[in-house]
């Protein structure tokens, strides 16, 4: 029976991995920093992977495979706190390399790399060769842990793989991203507990996928002949009012939009429900769009995105609603 580890395996990514995982017939163990709670079927062990040594420990238990999904959230400036950031998503990434390299190298290693590598890249979609061009420090970290992995690989012959993950979304994903923002306040709105949605930047481009396929793409990872990085990605994109306007249909709920920014709210429906854009959440321009290009992973594994934005959408839209019944 293979043993795996997952880092932040409370998280969106890390439950359904552990779930796929077991299901799989592994035995799991996870680690995340807060205790209480559990994650049914697997050991939970409570500790901090910013500390070198207990990272140490953890690797010296040598798991046949490590998943490194833990890292800071996005949401809020990663710049409130740099240092912690690139901590967070840079530093911890290399204490499991260096453990791995001198207790346990035959351990597997897969590490959470993000699109924000991407920073304000002009190319579009981005590949396994776009140029990185970080534009803030979670950017910034995950690039100098993504690098590490490629160096550990090649320099000392470790198992480590990157997945380039572009926005992956779900039921569980936090309340303060995008999308379950909106799915969950217009639920809300719909059984009469909220009064209007307030957003940001609508016309910023994304790519969505659901975050039950991109577990199923990270473990194929550890399972190749080769190891190599993948972009895992949905390979389509939407804006923000896209979403708006699907998970409104799926409630059948017409909007008004209203707000700070004629540019943004330019096409003006008159419904019973107020989406109003706000400059309190908007963010210093994104020039950027983030498409993912999936062809690696596509020719190398036969990994294809299983889940469809209409149908992310509705997913998420009826457990929210179902939450609240
Ligand atoms: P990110 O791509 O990892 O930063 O994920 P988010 O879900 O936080 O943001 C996705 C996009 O939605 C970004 O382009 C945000 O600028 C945009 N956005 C627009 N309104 C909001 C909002 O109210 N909250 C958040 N979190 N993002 C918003």
């Amino acid at each position: 029976m293979k043993h795996a580890l997952i880092t932040g395996v409370k998280g969106q990514d890390g439950s359904y991995l552990a779930e796929l995982l077991i299901a799989n017939g592994y035995a799991v163990s996870g680690v995340d920093r807060a205790g209480g709670g559990s994650i049914e079927g697997a050991e939970l062990i409570v500790g901090d992977i910013l500390s070198q040594e207990f990272v140490r420990e953890l690797v010296s238990q040598k798991f046949d495979e490590i998943y490194n999904l833990a890292s800071i959230a996005t949401v809020q400036s990663p710049w409130e706190d740099p240092v912690g950031t690139i901590a967070s998503t840079g530093l911890a990434p290399l204490y499991f390399l260096e453990a791995i390299r001198t207790l346990s190298p035959s351990t597997k290693f897969f590490q959470a790399s993000s699109a924000e590598m991407f920073g304000d890249s002009q190319i579009c979609p981005q590949n396994e060769d776009t140029p990185f061009r970080p534009k803030n420090p979670y950017g910034m970290g995950k690039l100098l842990a993504h690098l590490a992995v490629g160096q550990y690989r090649s320099e000392f012959n470790l198992y480590a793989v990157s997945g380039i993950l572009f926005n992956h979304e779900s039921p569980r994903r936090g309340k303060g991203f995008v999308t379950r923002k909106i799915t969950n306040t217009l639920a809300r709105i719909k059984a009469g507990a909220e009064k209007e949605l307030v957003v940001g930047n609508l016309s910023t481009v994304r790519d969505f996928g659901f975050a039950g396929d991109y577990v199923e793409a990270m473990r194929m990872m550890l399972q190749a002949d080769v190891p190599d990085d993948y972009v895992i990605a949905s390979g389509a994109v939407h804006t923000v009012r896209d979403f708006v306007d699907a998970v409104a249909q799926e409630l059948q709920m017409p909007l008004t939009w209203e707000g700070e920014s004629e540019e943004e709210v330019g096409k003006n429906a008159k419904g019973n429900v107020v989406v109003r854009v706000s400059k309190d959440f908007f963010r210093s321009v994104e020039k950027v769009n983030r498409c993912g290009d999936v062809s690696k992973i596509k020719k190398d594994f036969g990994w294809k995105p299983k889940t469809r934005f209409e149908d992310l959408v509705r997913m998420m839209v009826e457990a929210d609603v179902k939450s609240l019944m």
